[in-house]
Order: C-alpha cells, then structure tokens, then sequence
C-alpha cells in the first residue's frame, strides 16, 4: 500500500493503473478509521479495481474549533487497518497541501437548510468543497459514502449531478455496535456510562420502525415516541428528530416515499447521528438503518 501526501505524487501513482484500465474506487475519510470505513472499502472493491483512501481531518467543515482539536488521530493504527482492507493507495494531504488561500467554496441550496446543515453552520460548505477538491485530485469512477451521514451522502448525489462530475456514488449501509450504536470516529470520547446511554438513538429508530409497522404515518406521532426512548437516556441535547423527504430533505408531515428519519443527539460533549431510510415496498414500507 502506497501512502502519499502530494497531489502531485498520487496523480503520477494514479496514472500507471489508470492507462492500464483499472477502474478507480475511492472512500474519503477523516481518519480513525473503524468497521463503518472498512465497510465501504469492501464496497467499493465489488465496483472498481484500484482502491484510493484519503485520510483528511477537514478543519473547515468543522463549525466547533474544540471538536477539531480532538478529533481522533492514530495513523499507524489506520495503514494497518487500510492495508488489510485491500485500499492500494492512501492520499494523506496536509492541511497547506489542500487550502492555498482557498477562495472557491461549493456550496447546495435549499438541501441543507435542515438536519445538520441548520445545526452546524459552515459544516456542509466545507464537506462539498472538500469533496469536490478531492474528486478533481483523485478522479475516481466510483466513490462510497456512508448512509450514517446521510444529508451528506445524498446532498453529494446532487452535487456531482448539478456540477456534472463524472463519479457514481454509492450509498453504503450503516455499520452498527452489536447494541445498535452506529459507529463512529467519535464514539471514543463517549465514556463508559455515556456510552451504555447512548443505546437509547438506535432503540429510537427501533420503535419509529415498529410504529411505522402498526400503520403510523405521522411524523409528530413518530418523532414524539422517538423523543420520550432518546430522553429517558440523559441527552445532554438533541439537535433535531426529523422526518424528511429523501430528495430534497424537507421536513413531512406525514410519511412519504421515500423518507428519511434522522437524529442528532448530544451524550456528554459528543454529537451523535443516526438515521434510517423509509421506502415504500409492496405490502407497506421497509426500513433501512
Ligand atoms: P468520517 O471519517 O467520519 O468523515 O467518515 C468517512 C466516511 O465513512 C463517510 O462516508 C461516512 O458516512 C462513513 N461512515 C462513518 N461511520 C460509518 C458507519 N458506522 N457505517 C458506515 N459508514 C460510515
């Protein structure tokens, strides 16, 4: 596995599989990598030949300067893990490497003015340039996203269809704790007990789909349930419990086809998210989490 920290070295590492017709997969990641990463590694093998991961803590999506400061870090621990997964070739830029007197932002309309985008202000301006700078350094054929962040999996679908940037993005399912907790980098700042807490986001998700099973159809009768499971956990906050319309991430009254439910919750100090995906199918409705 090549580890490269210039744009111009992964470019010449890129363009010898490239001229001999490898197809280009690549998952960006902020690093600390976890199963949730592996994950989407093994996904992107099923769909291309070559596999680039970047390792790129992005300070400008981050809206809180202390969540930056700590955000995990242990690179050794991530080559061995990257290594293992199969990923060929790991672009590891610093921050000058990526930002020269940046000027050019990207920025989506109307897509993140709920969920997370009205909560952490800046965040989304900062993902899609990021993104999108990478895209133009790595040009992949294929590139995997995480259901577990959902408005920035399907607001990035938007992007590369508005700013006709030829990738297909996958949407790859969500990777869970074996009590249900979606993993997360920031999951290691969540002490033992905050932890056994925590439970109570996916047990949320848990009833809204049983809910949804019984026939329920409103998203106030959804998201009350989903309130009382997530408070009986001592959140020190909640962001938001929404349920939204897949294409365009507006809130609903009732549920549509397809929705998305999504949670923002604070245990301790630690922002957690978690969502599920509603479709229509022939008997009712599935949900995916
Ligand atoms: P991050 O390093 O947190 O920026 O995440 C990098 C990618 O991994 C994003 O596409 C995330 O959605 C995805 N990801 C993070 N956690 C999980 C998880 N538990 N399951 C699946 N994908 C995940």
């Amino acid at each position: 596995m090549k580890i490269v920290k210039t744009i111009a070295e992964l470019r010449s590492t890129l363009a010898g599989p490239r001229a001999n017709g490898a197809r280009i997969g690549f998952v960006p990641t902020m690093g600390y990598l976890h199963r949730g990463h592996i994950s989407l590694v093994e996904i992107s093998k099923q769909h291309s030949d070559y596999q680039v991961m970047s390792i790129f803590v992005n300070r400008i999506q981050f809206n809180d300067p202390k969540d930056f400061e700590t955000y995990p870090v242990d690179l050794k621990r991530d080559f061995d893990m990257a290594e293992a997964a199969g990923v060929d070739a790991v672009f590891l830029p610093d921050d000058a490497e990526m930002y020269r007197a940046q000027r050019t932002f990207v920025d989506i309309e109307l897509l993140t003015n709920h969920l997370c985008g009205a909560h952490r202000p800046g965040h989304f301006r900062g993902v899609y340039t990021v993104v999108c700078k990478l895209f133009n350094i790595v040009q992949p054929d294929v590139s995997v996203f995480g259901q577990k962040d959902i408005q920035q999996a399907i607001t990035i679908e938007r992007m590369v269809a508005d700013l006709n940037i030829p990738v297909r993005i996958i949407i790859a399912p969500i990777v869970r704790e074996p009590d249900g907790l979606a993993m997360s980098s920031r999951n290691k700042h969540l002490g033992a007990e905050v932890r056994e807490r925590a439970v109570v986001i996916s047990r949320s998700l848990r009833r809204a789909e049983e809910l949804i099973a019984q026939g329920v159809r409103s998203a106030g009768d959804i998201t009350a349930s989903m309130r009382e499971i997530i408070e009986s956990g001592g959140p020190s906050a909640i962001d938001y419990i929404s349920m939204v319309r897949y294409d365009d991430l507006q809130p609903v009254d009732r549920l549509e086809d397809p929705s998305v439910i999504a949670v923002a919750s604070f245990f301790g100090s630690t922002r957690l998210i978690d969502n599920m995906i509603i479709n229509k199918t022939n008997g009712g409705y599935a949900c995916i989490w």
